[in-house]
C-alpha cells in the first residue's frame, strides 16, 4: 500500500536485529500463556471453548501491549514547534497526548503529537488523520465491523453481536452514531463517484419502487399522510435497482441472474415541475446507478415498476426509448387487493375472482380485465382505481409480447429489493428513524447489498493516508 509516508516509519523504528528479538520474545511469550492456561494434564479433559476464549483474551491483550509500544515508541508525528493548522494559521505543539481506542486487540492508549491552534481554540493530532481515527475513539479494523454490523441488524443486536462474536464491547449508542456516520460519508460518496461499467448482459432492467419507513413525529411535521386525519406516520424512502435476467428457469422464462442486483435508494423527492432546472434529487440518483452499471449503454433496456405515476415520468425523462413494463408480480397484488374488496377478505368468490385476472393478465386479455372492473367500478372505490390504473398502464401491460421478446417481466426484484434493501433493516417493530439516520443506514445498507463496500473503503483507507501527506 503506498498510503504510508516513506520517511515516517524509519525514525522510530528499532533495528532489524531487535526487531528479530521482539518477535521471538513475542512468540515466547504466547507459548507461555497457553502453557500457563492448557496446563500439564492430558488435553482430552479439558474445557476446550474456555479454554479457546480465554487464550483470546490473552494473546488479544498481548498483541495490544505490543502495537501500543511500537506506536507510542515511534514519535516521528512531532513534526516540529508547529503545524499548519486547517484555518491556515501555525498550530503550536504541546506536547503528547494519550487517548484509549477500541480495537480488535482491545483497548489501546495511545500517545499522540498534539498541536493546538490559538486561533481555532481547538487541537489536533496528525497521527489521528494518518491513521484514520480522527474524531473517533474506534480503531479502523472495529469500525468497519460496527459498519457491517449496524447495515445488517439494530444497533442493539449490533452491539450484542460485536461483544459475542469479536469480544469488543461498542455500546448500541456508538454503533449507530458510527455507522450513521459511515453511511453518510457512503452516501456522499456515491453522489461524488460515478465509475461507469459496461453493460453487463446486452438486456439490462432497471426498477423503481418507494416503501413508507416509520418516521420520529418531529420528522412528520407538514407532510400529508394516509392517516384518518391525513398526517403521517411514515415517509416515503424511493428506491432504484439494477440487473440481469439472462438466466432462464425450467419454463424459460427469464430469472434474475444471481449476484447481479444493485440497490440505489433514499427518502428523495422525485416530483419535476416543467420550471425546475435539474431533476429532481431521486431522477439523479436513477440516472448515477443506471450510468454505474452501464444501463444507459446496454443494447436493450427495461424500466420496471408498480403503476405509480412518479415512475413512468422519472422514466419517460431519464430513460426515453426504455421498454416500460408494469411489474406483473404488482399488477397481480393489485387485482388481488380488489378481489378482497369486492368479496371481503375471507370471501369464497374473491380467490376465483382474481385468478381469472391474473390468467387474462398472462394471456394479455387486457379488454376482459377491464370489463370485469368495470362492472365493480360504481359500487367499489378499489375497482374503480384498478380501472384507472390498468387503463393507464396498457401499454406497458403486454405480457405475452414482451415474454415473446425474452423479457423478464415479472421478477419480483422490485418487490424484493424494497424488502431486502429497506424493510428488513429499517420496519421493524418499533422503529423510529429520523430522516438522515434512515437516509445514513440506507446507503450503507444498499452499499453492502450491492458488493461496493470494499471499495468504498479501500478509497476511505487512501483518503486517510492521503490526508496525513
Ligand atoms: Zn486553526
Amino acid at each position: 500500500m503506498g498510503r504510508r509516508p516513506t520517511g515516517r516509519a524509519r525514525g522510530g523504528r528499532a533495528g532489524s536485529g531487535q526487531k528479530g528479538g521482539f518477535k521471538e520474545a513475542f512468540q515466547a511469550e504466547v507459548v507461555a500463556e497457553i502453557e500457563a492456561l492448557v496446563g500439564p494434564g492430558a488435553v482430552d479433559g479439558l474445557d476446550f471453548e474456555a479454554i479457546e476464549t480465554a487464550a483470546r483474551r490473552r494473546a488479544l491483550a498481548l498483541a495490544a501491549r505490543a502495537v501500543a509500544q511500537r506506536f507510542n515508541a515511534d514519535h516521528s508525528d512531532h513534526r516540529g514547534p508547529t503545524v499548519s493548522c486547517r484555518c491556515g494559521r501555525p498550530a503550536r505543539y504541546a506536547g503528547r497526548r494519550a487517548k484509549t481506542f477500541q480495537s480488535a486487540l482491545g483497548e489501546l492508549t495511545l500517545e499522540r503529537a498534539y498541536y493546538h491552534c490559538e486561533a481555532c481554540e481547538a487541537g489536533f493530532c496528525p497521527r489521528d488523520r494518518a491513521l484514520g481515527v480522527q474524531g473517533s475513539s474506534l480503531s479502523p479494523a472495529v469500525t468497519r465491523m460496527v459498519g457491517r454490523v449496524g447495515a445488517m441488524v439494530s444497533f442493539v443486536e449490533g452491539s450484542t453481536l460485536m461483544q459475542e462474536l469479536a469480544a469488543v464491547p461498542v455500546d448500541p449508542k456508538q454503533v449507530e452514531r458510527t455507522a450513521e456516520a459511515l453511511g453518510r460519508e457512503i452516501a456522499a460518496d456515491e453522489r461524488r463517484l460515478v465509475e461507469p461499467e459496461p453493460p453487463a448482459a446486452p438486456t439490462m432492467y432497471l426498477g423503481m419502487d418507494g416503501t413508507g419507513v416509520p418516521m420520529r413525529a418531529s420528522e412528520l411535521a407538514g407532510h400529508a399522510g394516509k392517516q384518518p386525519d391525513g398526517s403521517a406516520k411514515t415517509r416515503e424512502v424511493k428506491l432504484c435497482t439494477v440487473w440481469t435476467a439472462e438466466g432462464r428457469d425450467d419454463e424459460g422464462i427469464p430469472v434474475r441472474d444471481p449476484g447481479s442486483v444493485s440497490y440505489s435508494a433514499a427518502i428523495e423527492s422525485a416530483a419535476s415541475r416543467d420550471t425546475d432546472q435539474a431533476p429532481s434529487a431521486f431522477a439523479q440518483r436513477a440516472d448515477r446507478e443506471a450510468r454505474r452499471r452501464g444501463f444507459d449503454q446496454a443494447e436493450r433496456r427495461a424500466v420496471l415498476g408498480d403503476g405509480a405515476p412518479w415512475i413512468w415520468n422519472l422514466a419517460d425523462e431519464q430513460f426515453p426509448g426504455a421498454i416500460q413494463i408494469v411489474d406483473l408480480f404488482h399488477a397481480k397484488q393489485h387485482l388481488s387487493d380488489v378481489a378482497k374488496a369486492i368479496y371481503g377478505p375471507g370471501g369464497a368468490l374473491g380467490p376465483p375472482w382474481a385468478k381469472q385476472r391474473h390468467d387474462e393478465l398472462d394471456e394479455g386479455q387486457l379488454d376482459a380485465v377491464l370489463q370485469a372492473l368495470r362492472v365493480h367500478a360504481e359500487a367499489n372505490d378499489e375497482a374503480r382505481k384498478c380501472l384507472d390504473y390498468v387503463t393507464r398502464n396498457q401499454l406497458r401491460m403486454r405480457y405475452p409480447e414482451f415474454r415473446a421478446q425474452g423479457l423478464c417481466v415479472s421478477s419480483g426484484v422490485v418487490e424484493a429489493g424494497c424488502k431486502v434493501a429497506i424493510g428488513t433493516r429499517l420496519k421493524r417493530a418499533g422503529m423510529r428513524w429520523t430522516v438522515s439516520g434512515a437516509d445514513a443506514i440506507i446507503a450503507l445498507r444498499c452499499c453492502q447489498l450491492s458488493g461496493r463496500f470494499e471499495d468504498f473503503w479501500e478509497r476511505r483507507s487512501a483518503a486517510a493516508g492521503a490526508g496525513a501527506r
